[in-house]
């Protein structure tokens, strides 16, 4: 990637895995105070690190750091006596973090049953989809993929990430409590009111972190101050940063060079083995529990739009994910030994591990991936970039969104000066304009995009350095910066097995909105936000042998060339 490139310095800093790169050395004596300005700054929340309350002591064993937990029951620390109780347990509500392995909300909730020698139980509540499908927006962008029902492909997907560990679980003697809340509004309640039942009583809950704004709603905003009014504790987890993400900085940073100092500072401490899980090994007598269910009904639950269809080799869960890796760290051709030099060129997918599916369902830990990826003691170049981008580019992502809740996806989250920037250029002639559903087909008069687009919406995928030009094109042909982030990002969360994460919303922020990034000569359209062309990307790789997989690019462009030029000759004037 572009905002990723580069090298490590020393072979010790490569198997270290996280350094400063060349490119963000020249950004940093590049930087002018206006860029460097303090103005954005009042937008940022800041979380002191000290105001952060952690799981109680008592509660700590050895092999779990504290400072993992965060207790989100303000008054409430300490689980409940189980004397108290019929039925006592202790649940982990699963969410962002599906899997049985190297997940330490899952492990800090079994040290909680072992340590009140109670049952251990998974609870998932399934996402309700939304009231009312969104529409489009004022301006004819397109809908917030938010607010509507999910799509098929991601459904299926974590559908069958639920029963890979519905199974994992079985085997382990946990039951697994797969729920459907009535509402959006109801998810909170209903975890509680499940977690709280006389056939299941909890002592104490521990759920895992997203920093997306519905799961933040269900657990800090729903769920938390019902607990507290029930003297349950609610502990929250960050399973999936490898230094969890209050840890990592209390702040909103400004990029990846002054984040990756912080991370670097801190990972021995955290990128640590994970203590086995041992389910209820601790119940004497323990039952099998079946955890099944009826599947086929969970997926009516999810009204799945079934026009964005799941891509059958897409198999979910941990051992798929483990085979991915496997492969791409022993491939004696493409993977982990050229991933330091090859990864930004599209016509070698297999340079890159393609696993963000497996990790943001949570299938995966990035943790085993860091800690695996650097045991084989092989390719330091491939392993020191494969490290920054799956620790420092990843948890930089969760680290704007934690601190941006409110405005992640709009342009309210920009910097100043990219805002203003943006503001200015809004409504500069465009060469080129397209609607969002013109640009969904892959129709415009630029092959290299269409074919981009056309492995998006057939493959559910797209190459890391083609999503940079890819969004930037759809700033420079669209109505405006606001439209613009709209549509990039709702076919990157349509269609991408990755998206709806907060890796999405920082790329497609970074190509449109300057995140992370600082700002550059000025030019038309973009105002100071990085430009990209076709011959940039000429120089990087053969576009043509990209354009000829996908069938259509090439003569969608074509038959665009001639349209837009027909309608220059007889002056119509586009309209988006
Ligand atoms: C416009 C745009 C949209 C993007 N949308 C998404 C998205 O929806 N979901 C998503 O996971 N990533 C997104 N990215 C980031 C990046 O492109 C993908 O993470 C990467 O291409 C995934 O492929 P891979 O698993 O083969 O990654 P690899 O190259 O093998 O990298 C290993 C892991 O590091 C992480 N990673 C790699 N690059 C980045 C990055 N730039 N930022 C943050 N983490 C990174 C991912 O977890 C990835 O799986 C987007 C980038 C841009 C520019």
């Amino acid at each position: 990637m572009l905002y990723a490139k580069g090298k490590a310095t020393s072979s010790t800093e490569a198997v270290r895995g996280i350094t400063t790169t060349a490119s963000e050395k020249k950004t940093k004596s590049k930087r002018n105070g206006k860029m460097s300005s303090t103005k954005g700054k009042k937008k940022t929340e800041v979380a002191p690190a000290c105001s952060i309350p952690h799981a109680p002591d008592s509660l700590i064993t050895a092999d779990f750091d504290k400072t993992r937990s965060k207790l989100l029951t303000i008054n409430t620390p300490l689980p409940r006596e189980k004397k108290s109780l019929k039925n006592p347990c202790v649940f982990y509500w699963m969410q962002r973090d599906v899997r049985t392995s190297d997940n330490w909300a899952l492990l800090f909730a079994q040290s909680l049953a072992v340590q009140n020698q109670v049952p251990l139980r998974v609870v998932y509540a399934l996402p309700p989809p939304p009231s009312e499908n969104a529409t489009e927006g004022q301006d004819g962008s397109p809908p917030d993929p938010a607010q509507m029902t999910m799509t098929e492909r991601h459904g299926i997907f974590l559908l069958d990430g639920l029963q890979v560990v519905a199974k994992e679980l079985s085997s382990s003697q946990v039951p697994f409590d797969v729920i459907c809340p009535t509402s959006r509004e109801a998810v909170g309640e209903t975890v509680h009111s499940h977690c709280t039942s006389l056939s299941h009583n909890a002592l104490a809950v521990v759920c895992d972190m997203s920093p997306l704004r519905l799961p933040r709603q269900y657990t800090e905003d729903q769920a938390a101050p019902l607990f507290e009014q029930a003297d349950v504790p609610l502990y929250q987890v960050d399973a999936h940063n490898i230094v969890p993400v209050w840890i990592a900085s209390p702040k909103r940073e400004v990029g990846a060079r002054t984040l990756r100092p912080k991370i670097n500072n801190v990972f021995a401490d955290y990128c640590t083995q994970f203590p086995h899980f041992t389910g209820n090994d601790h119940i004497e007598d323990g039952a099998t529990p079946k955890n099944e269910y009826d599947w086929e009904k969970l997926k009516e639950y999810l009204n799945l739009d079934d026009s964005i269809a799941h891509i059958p080799s897409m198999k979910a869960g941990h051992e798929a994910a483990m085979e991915r890796f496997q492969a791409f760290c022993s491939s004696p051709q493409h993977g982990l030994r050229n991933f330091d030099s090859l990864r930004n060129d599209p016509n070698f997918p297999s340079v890159c591990s393609n696993l963000s599916p497996w990790i943001n369902y949570g299938h995966v830990s990035f943790q085993r991936l860091a800690l695996d990826v650097r045991a084989l003691k092989k390719h330091p170049n491939g392993t020191a970039a494969y490290i920054e981008e799956g620790v420092v580019r990843r948890e930089l992502s969760d680290n704007y969104v934690y601190y941006t809740r409110d405005d992640y996806d709009s342009l309210c989250g920009a910097a100043d000066w990219a805002r203003e920037s943006l503001e200015l250029h809004a409504t500069d002639e465009r060469e080129y304009l397209y609607t969002w559903k013109e640009l969904e087909k892959g129709r415009t008069h630029d092959d290299l995009w269409n074919a981009a687009q056309l492995q998006l919406v057939h493959e559910g995928t797209l190459h890391g350095f083609l999503r940079m030009y890819w969004a930037k094109k759809v700033l420079e042909w669209t109505v405006s910066p606001s439209y613009a982030l709209a549509t990039a990002q709702y076919f990157n969360d349509r269609y991408a097995y990755d998206g709806n994460d907060p890796n999405g919303f920082v790329g497609v922020g970074w190509s449109i909105m300057g995140v992370h990034d600082m700002g550059w000569k000025e030019r038309p359209v973009f105002g100071k936000i990085r430009f990209m062309n076709y011959a940039g990307c000429m120089r990087k790789f053969q576009v043509k042998t990209f354009v000829a997989r996908y069938k259509g690019a090439a003569e969608n462009a074509v038959q665009a060339t001639k349209r837009v030029r027909d309608e220059k000759l007889s002056g119509k004037k586009r309209k988006a």
